[in-house]
């Protein structure tokens, strides 16, 4: 089985902003500018960063939800190259899917979103929210579907009990299962969780991480987590990608990240994490400013106006994502700097 699931490259979403008395496009959001990524098979992903950095733009645009600006995107299924020739890698560019090959692709990558009070239909029967995906993809009908629904309920710790109501008889917990059910009802490889314990109270919030983790060994799935906090996605995932203003600027193993950030944006965000023992103390940064406008990103490194390390080549000269250690990515030019400073 080939080992990446997913590979990004240099992918770009902009939106046009209009103005001007003959209506023309005057400028873009970027709001994801250049991601390459590649996700492994059976992995889970962590996806972190600020709300506006582009991570939800970016699982919208892996789905086809949103029509790339630029780059590629191969989705490489569990079967890919399993016809013994080499892999011909055009035929899983996704940004060229139409048609049935779309319809097709997105039985094998689902989403699960935050809020499942807003992704679940009100006026729909747990039933039918589940079984929906079963009459589109035509995958079971009459008792089979039935059956089925009440095997993913069940995997989801609910029951038969529960196939006859509505989304507002159930707690926040529980409709997240709903949600995470539906998910799998189209059997998929890939999931993308976008915050989809963000909306939950702390203790749910554990049991559904659990059963996310269950479910991906038992149904050998792959994940793409989003999240803007560190402690959820340290739990679940193996690597961690941090997302600033569109691009990802550090990738790494989870422990490595949470022992050895190299980039000054996830040193700071590591720092606003409270510590449990109150012997120990961390060096606490405080960045200065907001996020900037991704219409005018600063020149240079976009973390420049932020970062306390910022000489004249970051003004001047955008860094590159590269490999500094044995797979740790960082987008930094002054990573040895960060080491004198911090290891
Ligand atoms: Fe800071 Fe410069 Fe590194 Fe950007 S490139 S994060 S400004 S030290």
């Amino acid at each position: 089985m080939v080992k990446s699931h997913l590979i990004l490259n240099n992918v770009k979403k902009y939106y046009p902003i209009m103005g001007g008395v003959i209506r023309h496009v005057k400028n873009y959001v970027r709001a994801v500018d250049g991601v390459t990524l590649e996700i492994k098979r059976g992995e889970c992903l962590g996806l972190v960063g600020e709300s506006g950095c582009g991570k939800t733009t970016l699982s919208k645009t892996i789905l086809r939800l949103e029509n790339a600006t630029d780059g590629t995107i191969f989705y490489l299924p569990d079967n890919a190259g399993n016809e013994g020739k080499s892999l011909e890698m055009e035929k899983y560019d996704i940004l060229k899917y139409r048609g049935a090959k779309l319809k097709n692709l997105r039985k094998k990558i689902q989403i699960v979103f935050q809020d499942p009070s807003a992704s679940l239909n009100p006026r729909m029967l747990v039933k039918n929210i589940i079984g929906e995906a079963f009459d589109i993809h035509r995958i079971a009908s009459g008792k089979e579907k039935i059956d089925r629904i009440i095997e993913l309920l069940r995997s989801v710790g609910l029951g038969k009990d529960h196939l006859m109501r509505y989304p507002h008889e159930f707690s926040g917990g529980q409709r997240q299962r709903i949600a995470i059910a539906r998910a799998l009802s189209t059997n998929p490889e890939f999931i993308i969780l976008d915050e989809p314990t963000s909306a939950l109270d702390v203790s749910v919030q554990a049991q559904i991480l659990n059963l996310l983790k269950d479910l991906q060994q038992k149904y050998n799935l792959t994940y793409l987590f989003i999240t803007h906090h560190l402690l959820v996605v340290e739990y679940i995932s193996d690597r961690i990608a941090v997302m600033y203003l569109g691009k990802i600027v550090e990738l790494t193993k989870t422990e490595t990240l949470f022992k050895r950030a190299l980039h000054p944006y996830t040193i700071a965000l590591l720092s606003a994490i409270p510590v449990p023992d109150p012997e120990k103390k961390r060096r606490r940064i405080v960045l200065k400013g907001d996020v900037p406008n991704s219409v005018n990103p600063p020149k240079g490194c976009r973390f420049h106006p932020r970062c306390w390390l910022a000489d004249d080549v970051c003004r001047e000269v955008e860094p590159e994502l590269s490999e500094v250690e044995p797979g740790h990515y960082v987008a930094c030019h002054r990573v040895d700097e960060v080491m004198k400073q911090f290891y």
